[in-house]
């Protein structure tokens, strides 16, 4: 017997068939003798469909009232599945996240998980009942529901997993494992049987949806087994190459449990971000303290930076931040104008951050430089790069992302066949 958590993102849910189909997966699950406690996301396009509503009435709105529009989502499949599971003869409840109580910071949005009460929920499991825990949503220190950041139910499963002392948690989702990049746009993309933990994080941190970031990153401090599979197949699927076909998806494991490591192990894109610069500023000492210390102060992220100095004694700063923090991060900015004195700001949405990760590369001369290559060779204008250890990203105009990511599959030698 083991204790599993099981959790199923928006296409797992999508409808009623799928949940009764869920359903069945988590009787069968429970009927050969584990224990189990069940993760859900809202169903597929619900949560956007929120969001917008909240974006139409204010683009700068409230972020506790976001939160408590946004995470209702989670609770209608909670109980949608809660019903399907007890029509099919298996003792379920539902479970939003005050209720169990999984209690974050108050940073609405985008909280983090500080502490989940577990007891409750593992002696109800104890006795055979199955719990339902709405996915993406906790309570802060105010009282006030919390949402975890988009994407947010598969750190809900890992942090669950952990408290509840569990062997695994299954993320089932709508494609059967991590592969070397997002099978929906390439094709020839490679399932990995294992991935390391810290290929994952850097992967998710870059565009990999596949897993929320911050999930991999609990997944490794808590040492929690994450499996992700497939909620639209049953059984192992078998790999192109013929080998490890009893895994039914992707593992994540240790660095050193991975006998054949690639020097790149996956490609992955983001749109989510947006280049902003600021240009003509007086180059002096502290100019970057005063662009990026605002907008630190308003808890907007940024992420690639590039500074370029002209002849005539100023320098532009261009960096990227999330899409959809840019109005905000616009406002922080021409409030600060006084203090950084530019000259203009200019901000374009249609950018792309395409990354190639892989532990191979501490150890690998050569990465940069191919992608460079690639990218020219297809005519291809990097705006911005950063590098890590593991990761090389490069910043493109967002027409090119599909090219950009093929090319890179190809000329890594990632493709199938
Ligand atoms: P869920 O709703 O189940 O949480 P997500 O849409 O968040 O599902 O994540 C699954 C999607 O992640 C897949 O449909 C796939 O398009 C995308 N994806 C991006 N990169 C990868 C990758 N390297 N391997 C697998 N899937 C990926
Ligand atoms: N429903 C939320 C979202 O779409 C959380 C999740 O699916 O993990 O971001
Ligand atoms: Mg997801």
């Amino acid at each position: 017997m083991a204790r599993i958590v099981m959790k199923f993102g928006g296409t797992s849910v999508a409808d009623l068939d799928r949940i009764r189909s869920v359903a069945s997966r988590i009787r069968r699950q429970v009927e050969a003798g584990d224990e189990v406690a069940v993760v859900v996301s809202a169903m597929s396009g619900v949560t956007n469909q929120l969001v917008g509503y909240c974006q139409s009435l204010s683009p700068l709105h409230d972020a506790r009232e976001y939160d408590a529009v946004v995470a209702t989502g989670e609770q209608v499949t909670s109980g949608l599945l809660a019903i399907a599971l007890q029509t099919a003869g298996v003792d379920a409840r539902s479970w939003s996240g005050w209720q169990v109580a999984l209690r974050t910071d108050g940073a609405h949005g985008k909280a983090r998980i500080e502490a989940i009460e577990g007891e409750r929920l593992l002696a109800r499991m104890r006795s055979g009942q199955v719990p339902v825990v709405a996915g993406f949503q906790g309570i802060g220190p105010d009282n006030r529901v919390t949402t975890l950041g988009r994407g947010g139910s598969d750190t809900s499963a890992v942090a669950l997993a952990a408290a509840l002392k569990a062997d695994r948690c299954d993320i089932y989702t709508d494609v059967d494992g991590v592969y070397t990049t997002d099978p929906r746009i390439v094709r020839r993309a490679r399932r990995l049987p294992k991935i390391a933990y810290e290929e994952m994080l850097e992967l998710a941190s870059v565009g990999a949806k596949v897993l929320q970031t911050r999930s991999v990153e609990l997944a490794m401090k808590e040492r929690v087994r994450v499996q992700v599979l497939s909620s639209f197949v049953d059984g192992p699927v078998p790999f192109e190459n013929g080998t490890d076909s009893l895994l039914p998806g992707t593992m994540v494991v240790d660095e050193d449990e991975i006998v054949e490591k690639e020097i790149v192990a996956g490609i992955a894109y983001s749109r989510d971000d947006a280049k902003v610069t600021v240009r003509k500023v007086p180059d002096r000492p502290g100019v970057a303290a005063a662009v990026f210390g605002p907008l630190a102060e308003a808890h907007v992220n940024v992420d690639m930076i590039v500074q370029s100095t002209g002849a005539d004694g100023t320098t532009d700063m261009t960096f990227t931040v999330g899409k959809a923090e840019l109005p905000h991060a616009i406002a922080v900015l021409a409030a600060a104008r006084g203090d950084i004195q530019y000259g203009e700001l200019l901000t374009d949405p249609d950018v792309a951050k395409i990354s190639v990760v892989g532990v191979g590369m501490r150890s690998h001369a050569g990465v940069a430089s191919t992608m460079f290559r690639t990218l020219s060779d297809r005519s291809i204008n990097i705006q911005v790069i950063s590098t890590s250890e593991i990761k090389v990203s490069v910043l493109i105009a967002s027409d090119y992302t599909e090219l950009a990511v093929r090319a890179l599959h190809s000329a890594y030698g990632l493709d199938v066949g």
